[in-house]
């Protein structure tokens, strides 16, 4: 016996159609113990999410206007969900409550809360699973930032009592008694925190995708699927640019060794993505595990003459970003060149400041600030082990006729970080994914 905790997206409960997928692939397992919940997600590309619905309405009190009308979409959509899939389940005082709290001042959290809450009540009736509620099983802390501890006990004990049971993600209660939600996207959050608490062998997100491709289908026609990723090639990746997981779902797993396995419930047989925390059983066929990027960079550029014996220079000019709040992406540097490469976003309304402070604090011969760099993360476990990865990184892209602004190799050996002009974006990908997968 396996004990496997299973979180369904959005998309995969946006509708009755999508309930009885889910429960089949629930019930197709016996291992499938804990269940958690996402509020129903679009149906169809111009649909909007239930959760942003009840944001509207949150917002709509806030303005003193009457929600009813707008309100009763929401219900209409659950009570659809109900209705298509025959069930004798009354839901309108659960409805008709949640309605009156969020005009009774309950806050935006716990408007956008029960998305999770009533859906997770709808499908634990139709699984016939128990329904654990959130808010008695996770926990924050006064300051708002999670309480793993307290979490990870109650969840434990409250789960030891039940065989099966529904959860409603994204959301948990604060000492005070309200209700306060992770970032978006959190239910896969809360996923990870169950299979935590209970010990699962596997954490599977069923989401709508087949796992992680090895580059963005946008670029690359039917990419390859990734079949097993490390937690830190994924970090790599997804600090990119993939938005498949939300970041901090990893945390509580992969300090338990849990593996997380994307799964599509559109197409269960596919086996998905299996992210681990290390390979040992699992090996890399192939040199890459995915290549990856984003466009909206600026470099700033700093020269000096005899910069690389003047002690502390990096650290005025790190000291300079921290004043005006800017993070930093890399910093690749020369004997008398230093390049910081930051987010256009993060310097937007501020260059002129930062080049003066620089200047002041530095006293450089020449500053400069470019945008319009995007970067590609080359990412592989197995470029360790293999000679000639960069070369064949740096030859791809020559052969595509794509001029390298800026190249970064972490020393774990893990990435190459490349920029390039934000106009050779996509040929770029496009070089390095053919070089490597044929
Ligand atoms: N429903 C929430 C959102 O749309 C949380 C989630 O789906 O994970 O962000």
């Amino acid at each position: 016996m396996q004990m496997k905790v299973v979180k369904f997206g959005g998309s995969s409960l946006a509708d009755a159609d999508h309930f009885r997928q889910v429960a089949q692939i629930v019930k197709s397992d016996p291992d499938r113990h804990y269940v958690v919940a996402s509020a129903p997600g679009k149906r169809f590309s111009a649909d909007i999410k239930v959760t942003d619905m009840l944001y509207h309405c949150y917002e709509m009190i806030r303005n003193r206007e009457d929600i009813t009308e707008y309100y009763q979409q929401i219900k209409d959509r659950y009570n659809g969900i109900i209705s298509d899939l025959g069930m004798d389940f009354d839901i309108d005082g659960e409805l008709e409550y949640v309605k009156n709290a969020m005009c009774h001042a309950s806050g935006r959290d716990y408007a956008a809360s029960r998305g999770e809450y009533l859906n997770s009540l709808i499908l634990a009736k139709y699984l016939g699973f128990a329904f654990v509620d959130a808010e008695n099983v996770i926990f924050f802390k006064d300051n708002g930032s999670f309480d793993a501890e307290r979490t990870r006990v109650a969840m434990a004990e409250e789960l030891k009592k039940h065989e099966y049971a529904v959860i409603p993600g994204f959301y948990g209660i604060m000492p005070n008694g309200t209700i306060k939600t992770f970032s978006r996207g959190g239910s896969d959050v809360t996923g990870s925190i169950v299979a935590g608490a209970v010990c699962a062998d596997t954490y599977e997100n069923w989401t709508d995708v087949s796992g992680f491709m090895m580059a963005d289908p946008r670029i690359i026609d039917n990419p390859s699927p990734i079949e097993t990723i490390t937690y830190r090639e994924l970090r790599e990746l997804s600090y990119m640019g993939a938005t498949v997981l939300h970041e901090d779902a990893v945390f509580p797993v992969r300090s338990a060794g849990i593996p997380i396995n994307i799964r599509n419930t559109n197409a269960p047989a596919d086996p998905g993505t299996m992210i681990v925390a290390n390979t040992g059983s699992y090996d890399a066929h192939r040199v890459i595990t995915g290549v990856a990027g984003r466009k909206g960079f600026s470099v700033i550029n700093i020269d000096k003459d005899m910069m690389n014996s003047e002690v502390g220079f990096t650290r005025r000019i790190l000291d300079v970003l921290e004043d005006h709040e800017v993070s930093f992406e890399h910093i690749p540097s020369g004997v008398d060149t230093l390049s910081v490469i930051v987010p256009t976003a993060a310097i937007e309304g501020k260059v002129e400041k930062l080049i003066a402070a620089i200047e002041r604090r530095t006293r450089p011969d020449h500053v400069s600030v470019e945008n319009g760099l995007a970067l590609v993360a080359v990412v592989g476990r197995a470029m360790v082990k293999a000679k000639g990865t960069a070369a064949r990184v740096f030859d791809s892209l020559a052969q595509a006729g794509i001029n390298i602004r800026m190249i970064d190799q972490g020393s774990s050996e893990l990435n190459i970080i490349v920029g390039v002009d934000e106009k050779d974006y996509e040929a770029a990908i496009r070089a390095i994914y053919s070089e490597f997968v044929h």
